[in-house]
């Protein structure tokens, strides 16, 4: 959603009480090229520091977040409207941690990386791969997490020796502009990571820019036409699109923390996450007490001013997500669902919109509710009479980020697990793993491609470079000339090496000769 004012302005608006928070200079789209040009030209020095120097940058970015936490946390709750302790527990707390470990790991995930050679005749050669930087990279971020997100992206390509120019969702460019400042106060080379400004216009012209790669998060649509842009120049892409994740609950589960993980997981951040749960498969004969405990716990969470300590669900970040939730909903009634609880509410004082949790049951498949990503605090429950029914409505989805089972019975869990179509699979919690950067965060089908976080999010961000050493005290045997006894010696060797033991005696008897007559090429100098 565009929200420009005064041309050349970028204004940002609390979605809570609607009170303008300040503005950004807007970035045009002509202008986006030149700011990868320049970032261009500070990378190739940040390339050459020792990754150890890298490292300590990280370090003291992570120190900066620290001594500005109440600060930043307060802002990324006035601009995005989730509740202040989300700002702490899913946004700011886990990168400082992503920080650390990417500053305690980065080091060893890009050391070059040995590749034995153990056929016989490349005994003599070397080989490993480097891991070397892209160049300049574009980190294009949603408005749902504008920190956690584009921080944990950006911070993995520097500590791969990248350049990153940063455009933030337009929702939420106040926090957006934070993460170079916090970067900058680290000390990283001024000009190392840009911020840009605006919608879709200034997005699209960063991807069709001379950036190595396009790390975007947001949504399928979009996501399809990034990739498609950069497919037609010949450059990567990774997509962390949509999700429609689901919770599956087995009979012998935990029931209270089956409950509690559902409420957590699918109404934190007034359910705008990515995974989100968005589907409930039980099991029948705990399906009733699951409901009874999810909807006393929907009814408890208290809707409000997101910088009250004590609320939990806060508005809607903008007038157009509120109307899809509603329209969702709305739908899902008039097709014949049950609300047990929720719907939109007023708040006193608040001229946000505000969307009380809400829990759906007698849903069908074929409704939108069950199909499209709502992206808003609403969880629509489904009993089911085996757990291959779980299974296969589960993965009756275009989406397939991330998905959980809860069941005491770890083998079980594993087995269900290994059946799902998803990127993620949790059992026994659900999408907590985002914060604990060592793990790896995508998906599978329309959720996108390739991989955030942990040691594949950092080979996103090389381009492996292959290498060998030969000391050149022998020559190849494959090198000219050619002549018979070269074909005959490979002949028999092929089975000597690869071939069938009762075959080995023969062909060494029949490749005697030729072989040695190949070793003695081998091993004479070369001539000049
Ligand atoms: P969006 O696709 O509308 O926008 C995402 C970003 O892309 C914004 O910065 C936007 O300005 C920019 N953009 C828009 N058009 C563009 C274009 N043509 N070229 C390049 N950039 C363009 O998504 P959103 O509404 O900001 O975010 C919500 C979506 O993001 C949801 O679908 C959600 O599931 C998804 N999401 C996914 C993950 C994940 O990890 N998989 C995480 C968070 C959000």
């Amino acid at each position: 959603m565009e929200i420009t004012a005064a041309p050349g302005e970028l204004e940002s608006f609390n979605p809570a009480t609607g009170e303008r928070l300040g503005s950004v200079p807007l970035t045009s789209p002509d202008q986006v090229q030149a700011v990868v040009d320049e970032v261009a030209e500070v990378q190739p020095f940040w390339a050459q520091l020792p990754l150890a120097d890298r490292a300590a940058y990280m370090r003291r970015a992570a120190q900066a977040i620290i001594d500005d936490l109440e600060g930043l946390a307060t802002l990324l709750t006035r601009e995005q409207g989730k509740p202040i302790d989300e700002s702490y527990v899913m946004e700011l707390v886990p990168t400082i941690d992503a920080l650390h470990w990417i500053a305690d790991n980065g080091p060893a995930i890009l050391a070059d990386e040995r590749v034995p050679m153990r056929q016989p005749y490349l005994l003599q050669k070397r080989a490993w791969i480097r891991w070397e930087p892209l160049g300049v990279v574009a980190v294009i971020a949603p408005w749902n997490y504008p920190w956690s997100i584009p921080l944990g992206e950006v911070a993995i390509a520097l500590m791969c020796g990248n350049g990153v120019v940063l455009k933030p969702a337009p929702l939420t460019p106040l926090i957006g502009q934070r993460i170079q400042a916090v970067l900058e106060r680290a000390g990283v080379p001024e000009g190392l990571v840009r911020c840009i400004h605006g919608g879709g216009d200034v997005g699209q012209a960063l991807v069709e820019s001379s950036v190595a790669k396009v790390f975007f998060t947001g949504s399928v649509a979009v996501g399809r036409r990034v990739a498609a842009a950069c497919a037609e120049r010949l450059k990567g892409s990774v997509l962390e699109l949509g999700g429609k994740d689901a919770q599956i609950v087995l009979a012998d589960v935990d029931i209270e923390n089956a409950v509690s993980g559902c409420a957590w997981g699918g109404f934190a951040n007034a359910g705008q996450t990515c995974s989100g749960i968005e589907r409930v498969y039980v099991m029948r004969e705990v399906a009733d007490r699951f409901l009874d405990g999810l909807v006393a716990r929907a009814k408890a969470l208290r809707v409000g001013d997101p910088l009250r300590p004590d609320v939990e669900i806060g508005p809607m970040a903008s007038e157009r997500q509120f109307e899809l939730v509603r329209e969702l909903v709305d739908d899902a009634v008039s097709s014949g669902a049950k609300r047990l609880c929720g719907g939109p509410v007023d708040v006193p004082g608040m001229s946000g919109r505000f969307f009380a949790p809400t829990v759906l049951t007698d849903v069908t498949h074929d409704m939108r509710i069950m199909r499209e990503e709502v992206f808003g605090p609403v969880v629509p429950v489904m009993p089911v009479d085996s757990e291959e029914e779980a299974i296969a409505l589960a993965n009756d989805s275009r989406f397939g980020l991330g998905a959980s089972v809860w069941t005491l019975d770890r083998g079980k869990g594993e087995r269900i697990a290994a059946r799902l179509e998803a990127g993620m699979v949790w059992i026994n919690d659900h999408m907590f793993s985002h914060g604990a950067v060592q793990t790896s965060w995508g998906g599978v089908k329309e959720s996108g491609l390739g991989r955030a976080h942990g040691k594949l999010g950092f080979r996103e961000c090389v381009s492996p470079k292959q290498m060998t050493w030969d000391p050149s005290r022998t020559r190849n045997f494959w090198w000219h000339p050619y002549d018979d006894s070269l074909r005959r010696a490979l002949r028999e060797s092929a089975t000597l090496l690869y071939g069938r033991d009762t075959q080995k005696l023969g062909a060494l008897r029949r490749g005697a000769g030729p072989l040695a007559r190949l070793a003695a090429r081998t091993l004479r100098r070369p001539r000049p």
